[in-house]
């Protein structure tokens, strides 16, 4: 299938996890993908490996903190010289940082906001400028079930997860004129490095609250960032995607 053919994406954090799969599964459907990443660069190249695989046109690698303004601005502008402008944003980079407000650094406090919601700003003000001129655009905020609901231990991630839903919703009212759609989804308890440090407990206890009794994959989210990235979900914007088994609804 190719319905993001003559597309190009760009996804970042998408050396592991949720990022890579968004990745691969835009590559299958033809989209031109950069696959950005923070530091490591060998599981961006596996990244690169894995859509070479699925026969995914050659991607660009692209290594910058998307915390940075100036660093987010110059990447851009190099990627725009290379290959042209983004058509599709997908702002996926995420930490978290977890701890009791009372005991809670601030220097935390600011990291987790600056990489799940900065990023975001930075990367949407870096891409609309081509996209607004092509009259088409897609960006995909990948937020958070507890953006939502909000999780005990979690105050800064929780807090720029729901941000990244307040902004999803001013931008698709801005950009709305322009054909450019702006959508968040909400994935829920998803195996990747960032939950692989969960304890026994700590998994039993989520799935108890998952009505369907399973953990998503990263495939589960891939292919609902992919649906709202293509032409089928053009009427669709302002919307968020909840990709949670049930967890919250
Ligand atoms: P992950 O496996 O920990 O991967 C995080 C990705 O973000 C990596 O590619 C990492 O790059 C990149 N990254 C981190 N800081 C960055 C920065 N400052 N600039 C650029 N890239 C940066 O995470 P994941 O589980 O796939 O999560 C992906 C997104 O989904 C995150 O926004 C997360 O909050 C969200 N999410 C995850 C779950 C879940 O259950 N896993 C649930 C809800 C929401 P390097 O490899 O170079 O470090």
């Amino acid at each position: 299938m190719t319905r993001l053919a003559t597309k190009t994406a760009l996804v970042t954090g998408a050396s592991r996890g949720i990022g890579r799969a968004i990745a691969i599964a835009f590559a299958e459907q033809g989209a031109r993908v950069v696959v950005n990443y923070a530091r490591r660069v060998e599981e961006a190249q596996q990244t690169a490996r894995q859509i070479l695989d699925v026969g995914g046109a050659a991607p660009v690698l692209k290594q910058f903190d998307v915390g940075d303004a100036k660093a987010v601005e110059d990447a851009f502008a190099q990627i725009s010289k290379e290959i042209g402008g983004i058509d599709i944003l997908v702002n996926n980079a995420g930490i978290s940082i977890d701890g009791l407000l009372a005991r809670a650094k601030v220097e935390d406090w600011q990291a987790v906001m600056r990489t799940n919601l900065d990023g975001a700003f930075f990367c949407a003000k870096a891409c609309v400028r081509h996209m607004m001129k092509s009259r088409w655009g897609r960006i995909v905020n990948v937020s958070s079930v507890v953006g939502e609901m909000g999780n005990a231990g979690q105050v800064a991630y929780c807090s720029a997860k729901a941000g990244l839903i307040g902004m999803t919703k001013a931008l698709a009212r801005e950009l709305g004129s322009r054909n450019i759609t702006v959508n968040a989804v909400t994935p829920g308890f998803i195996e990747t490095d960032m939950t692989s440090s969960f304890d026994n407990a700590t998994r039993e206890q989520l799935l108890q609250n998952i009505p369907l009794g399973c953990v998503g994959t990263v495939d589960d989210v891939a292919k609902a960032v992919t649906y709202l990235a293509t032409d089928d979900a053009r009427y669709i914007t302002g919307h968020v995607l909840a990709i949670n088994g049930g967890m919250y609804i």
